[in-house]
């Protein structure tokens, strides 16, 4: 471990996938979180997560014994009581031993998270491929942004959430910003809005609420929840008719343009306006800022996020986006293009190295003979040995307990009861396993509901790499040890390993699993071959593909060629189907979920943190529809929609559409309310939008 003295270990915050750069520093036996300048994404600003991010060390909920539930003597489910680890990991094993043996590997699922190191990543896979066999994994980053994924994936043949520096922003001539508040879930990160706003340059918004980001906006377009795509197609038409297509780029870096110029012939204005929202006016003052700054050789950025990805069409909207952008010519320009703002810590590297169900390390598909030759070759393995691919996580997840779907679960760096959609669902599937085993450092929701819980490291105490939204690989680096009794995840799964009489060792060393995961990506797409914990400390990261020593590693994509076999990107014809659920007589509004700028995801962490505000939840509303309902700020009011039920008080602004509530994610609640419904392409639950009833 690093020495802990000044200037101190340089790591990087537990939580968003900006991962800032932080010291951590000993006051006592606290621990100190102090600014780290010299890193390029932050430049030493943190917002309050981060700021906070000690606050859980030492923390009296803090696990530090397994626990395992006990069996009543009518057979019922007692309370949960310590357990040596010994007796822990030997119950667990053989448990899903007896369930593999009786019912086959896939009766054994495993979900992980997208906040895990690569390393764990990496060795969860393996854990569920090698040593179990089952084909049954996936993780909870398939609702962070697996839209932009599969769409990136089909159109440009790579899926990297930004492919340059963040920093690059600053350099853009107009920024349009779809689904993203990054002034509060990543704050650190509007620096560069405002930045490009000094230099002449324009932000444009797309939201249903005006969120601290659109504050920063010169353009605000506040959509009915559920109609992105419709935009995005009614700007493509625009684009087309004022003859704004980059004809000579289109015809030499693309194909399929043809048909998708055709596609948006009945996207005019006013049909936009009616199903949006948005004034025809606004539609066309957006294409026209776009036509007019790239006329005169001026540069375009779209960047999506959850709000417009977290829908059943939500890759078919984020298609439409990057169409906008290649339409102008823009990607491959050094501030331009389109990129994608990842959510959590991890959710670029979780899904690169094989936690994902039809993914093995390196980005390489479990269905590709070669992709999996070479993988197994890696492993120790016979290629025919590994399963093929698994069921999404909403999927998994809604087949648990089921004739055909597994009977044991084990979860890894997830909440799921709080994060998963239709939550009311997804916990009565819990409830009907044979066996639920969740490792964390605290008893999180999903924890209580567990028969075995292991309690494991939190950053701070651990090493392993993560890869922020930029496709930069960093380190953060152990600062103190661990309390007494608590197991790293790398330690907690090669027992498991061994338990389940894998057929090759597990290594629990972070740099040794990093340099095996360096082999297994050798000439995947997310190459990562070239990288070592060392250079990622000289270097402040190192940007993937990093095919060899030596390489310098690859900040900028497609400057003159796309990831497809023949280098040209991707038009496919993509229509609005609207949201799989609309308002009716019963259920007359939209709901709508996000973050609020003190939690992080399911609040497990940021929720026991005492200097981070906790007023739970709210429902946000326009006063006109406040008034309607004969309530008033601060006064409780119920949601209500197809799924469940929750309470909470209004909160009453003008910055909402009159037709939408919003709720924010982070305690149990809105996702009872959340609907089920996937996108075909990334099986991404609707997240963003339902039809619900409120009532005062
Ligand atoms: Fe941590 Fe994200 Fe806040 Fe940075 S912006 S301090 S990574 S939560």
């Amino acid at each position: 471990m690093p020495a802990l003295s000044m200037p101190g270990v340089q790591t990087h915050c537990p939580y968003c996938s900006l991962q800032c750069g932080m010291r951590l520093t000993r006051s006592g036996r606290a621990l100190e979180v102090q600014a780290w300048e010299e890193f390029p994404v932050n430049e030493g600003a943190l917002c309050r997560k981060g700021w906070t991010a000690a606050g859980l060390r030492g923390h009296r909920e803090r696990l530090t014994t397994p626990l395992l539930r006990e069996v009543r003597e009518d057979g019922s489910r007692g309370e949960l009581r310590p357990a040596s680890w010994e007796e822990a990991l030997g119950f667990v094993t053989d448990r899903l031993s007896a369930l593999r043996s009786a019912h086959g590997a896939d009766a054994i699922g495993v979900f992980g998270g997208g906040g895990l190191t690569n390393e764990k990543a990496y060795q969860l896979g393996k854990l569920a491929r090698v040593a179990i066999g089952t084909s049954q994994i996936d993780y909870n980053g398939r609702w962070c942004m697996s839209s932009a994924a599969s769409a990136g994936s089909r159109a440009l043949g790579m899926d990297r959430g930004l492919p340059f520096p963040l920093a690059d922003v600053e350099e853009t001539d107009v920024l349009v910003l779809a689904g993203s508040n990054l002034a509060e879930t990543m704050p650190p990160a509007a620096r560069h809005l405002d930045r490009l706003r000094e230099r002449g340059g324009t932000v444009v918004v797309v939201d249903p609420r005006r969120t601290p980001t659109a504050d920063r906006a010169d353009l605000l377009l506040q959509p009915v929840p559920g109609t992105d795509l419709a935009l995005a197609l009614g700007v493509l038409h625009l684009l087309v008719a004022a003859g704004a297509v980059d004809e000579e780029y289109v015809a030499a870096r693309t194909i399929g343009f043809d048909a998708v110029r055709r596609s948006v012939a009945p996207w005019w204005p006013e049909r936009v306006e009616r199903v949006t929202g948005i004034e025809a006016e606004q539609v066309r003052a957006l294409a026209d800022l776009l036509a007019r700054t790239t006329a005169r050789g001026g540069r375009v950025l779209v960047l999506t996020a959850r709000g417009v990805e977290q829908h059943s069409q939500g890759s078919d909207t984020v298609l439409a986006w990057m169409y906008v952008a290649l339409a102008l010519g823009q990607p491959g320009r050094r501030g331009a293009g389109y990129g994608c703002l990842t959510g959590q810590g991890n959710g670029q590297g979780g899904r690169e190295h094989g936690q994902k169900a039809d993914q093995l390390p390196g980005y390489r598909m479990i269905d590709d003979p070669e992709a999996r030759a070479h993988v197994a070759r890696v492993w120790g393995v016979d290629p025919d040995s590994l399963p093929g691919k698994g069921r999404s996580a909403y999927e998994l997840l809604d087949a648990l307990g089921t004739e055909t779907g597994p009977r044991a679960l084990l979860v890894f760096g997830s909440n799921i009861v709080v994060s998963a959609p239709n939550a009311t669902h997804v916990t009565e599937r819990l409830a009907a396993l044979d066996l639920l085993v969740v490792a964390d450092m605290v008893l999180s929701e999903t924890a209580a509901m567990a028969d075995v819980v292991l309690p494991v490291t939190q950053w701070a105490e651990e090493t392993g790499t993560m890869t922020n939204l930029e496709g930069r690989v960093i380190l953060r680096q152990a600062a103190v040890t661990p309390p007494e009794g608590v197991r790293s995840d790398l330690d907690v799964i090669a027992a498991l390993a061994a338990g389940m009489a894998s057929p090759v060792e597990f290594a629990t060393d972070p740099e040794e699993v990093f340099a095996e995961l360096a082999r297994a990506s050798s000439g995947g797409k997310a190459d990562y071959a070239g990288i070592d914990y060392s250079r990622i400390r000289e270097e402040h990261g190192v940007f993937w593909p990093c095919p060899e020593v030596g390489h310098p590693g690859t900040p900028r994509l497609f400057a003159d060629s796309f990831a497809h076999p023949d280098g040209r990107a991707r038009f496919l014809v993509t229509d609005h189907r609207g949201a799989a659920e609309q308002p009716d007589a019963e259920y007359p509004l939209h709901l709508t979920t996000g973050r609020v700028l003190g939690q992080y995801q399911s609040g497990a962490q940021t929720r026991r943190i005492k200097d981070l505000p906790d007023d739970g939840p709210f429902v946000e509303m326009h006063p006109m529809l406040a008034r309607r309902l004969g309530t008033t700020d601060g006064e409780p009011v119920s949601v209500r929609t197809r799924r469940g039920s929750m309470r909470a008080p209004a909160r009453v602004v003008e910055t909402i559409r009159p037709d939408t509530v919003f709720v924010p994610f982070h305690w149990v609640g809105a996702n009872r309310l959340t609907n089920d419904a996937l996108d075909p392409a990334s099986r991404m639950p609707e997240f963003k939008v339902c039809a619900a009833e409120v009532t005062a």
